[in-house]
């Protein structure tokens, strides 16, 4: 079943976003296809949209997906049509080394998830190839996604909610409960409460975190993130963040993670972790940013860890099925993140909304008519 979709194409290098139909093939091998119902504005793809990737155009982005099953390609196990599913970009070949010991996320054989040079491309326009990022390409009405990349969902999740799940709570959750595994009474700050951030406060909360810190320099989130779970908030504009974290605590937290990707902050990161503390990158910085820190007063005096993280150390398919109970008992707030539903026409306006500030948290399309 090949089929027409309604799309929105990164075709100028500039960041905007064209609506066009494309040509969606019918599902390969592991592939599946799915209808998508709803998928984030994550920022990073209107960042990825103004960037010369040196990739021919178009591009298909958005990687935050939550869909139904049309069809499976025969060697799809485990999904039939109907099922509910989201789709995360985390892809992995769960053959290698890495996959077998439960670190999908480090998967060095990713592009066996793909389809090879020799075969039809996924998606094409007017005959031309739509390049997938991710294997994903949820902003359209119809994509194809590799089963591994895939979970099955309950009916009671709504769409728009797993979609975020797909993207902010499997990294920001997933750095809290998997790459940093914080413990009942242990210490953690977060810089910067957007949606990711928002999700590892809200992990710290439910994994029993002592003393949960927020910084940030809008107060509007700050005020949010004590919605999440935060204990106490700083906002970075008034004042050493690094000194008032240290006050807090009595000497810096367990755990540091810095989702914003700026120099400044990854710095104060390091350096508001107690002896023995472990700083965690989560957000991705530019190619070339450099990280000045001392190493005798930064990391070996003090006895730090610096951790470069992908993906919250995720494993969907582990991973997904907790955070959805977590989610129905009421303890993971996904609601709160989806501030605005919108037509897959309003998505560049839906970027400019959020890159303008507006509105806390996510975006998400939902709708293709
Ligand atoms: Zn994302
Ligand atoms: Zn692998």
């Amino acid at each position: 079943m090949a089929l027409s979709a309604r799309a929105a194409l990164a075709r100028h290098g500039d960041g905007s976003f064209s609506i066009e139909d494309i040509h969606v093939d019918a599902p390969l091998g592991a592939e599946l296809l799915i209808e998508v119902k709803a998928v984030g504005l994550c920022q990073s793809n209107a960042h990825l949209a103004g960037m010369d990737l040196g990739l021919p155009a178009p591009l298909l982005l958005g990687h935050e997906v939550a869909g139904v099953v049309l069809s499976t390609g025969n060697q799809a196990c485990g999904f039939t049509a109907g099922d509910h599913v989201l789709a995360a970009l985390i892809q992995y070949c769960a053959q290698c080394a890495l996959c077998l010991s439960g670190q999908e996320y480090r998967c060095a054989n990713r592009p066996s998830t793909l389809r090879t040079a020799g075969q039809a491309p996924r998606a094409s326009c007017k005959d031309q190839p739509v390049m997938q990022m991710f294997g994903t390409g949820g902003f359209s009405q119809y994509t194809l996604v590799h089963a591994n990349q895939a979970v099955r969902i309950p009916e009671e999740l709504p769409f728009a909610q797993a979609a975020v799940m797909a993207c902010s709570t499997l990294t920001g959750a997933g750095a809290v409960f998997n790459s940093a595994q914080v413990a009942q009474g242990q210490s953690v700050a977060v810089i910067g409460a957007g949606g990711i951030g928002l999700n590892a406060i809200n992990a710290a909360q439910i994994a029993g975190a002592s003393k949960i810190i927020a910084v940030d320099l809008s107060d509007e989130k700050l005020e949010l993130a004590r919605e999440f779970g935060a204990t106490h908030t700083i906002n970075g504009g008034s004042g050493d963040a690094v000194a008032k974290v240290q006050e807090i605590t009595g000497g810096g937290v367990d755990h540091s993670f810095e989702m914003i990707s700026l120099q400044a902050t990854s710095l104060q990161a390091v350096r508001m972790t107690r002896v023995g503390g472990d700083a965690y990158l989560v957000g991705l910085h530019k190619p070339g940013a450099q990280l000045p820190l001392d190493a005798m007063s930064d990391i070996i005096g003090p006895q730090r860890s610096l951790h470069g993280i992908y993906m919250g150390s995720s494993s969907p398919q582990r991973d997904v099925p907790k955070y959805t109970e977590h989610y129905l008992a009421g303890r993971l707030k996904l609601d709160a993140l989806v501030a605005r539903e919108l037509h897959i026409s309003q998505i560049n306006e839906g970027f400019a909304a959020m890159k303008a500030g507006q509105g806390v948290a996510r975006s998400v399309i939902t709708d293709f008519s």
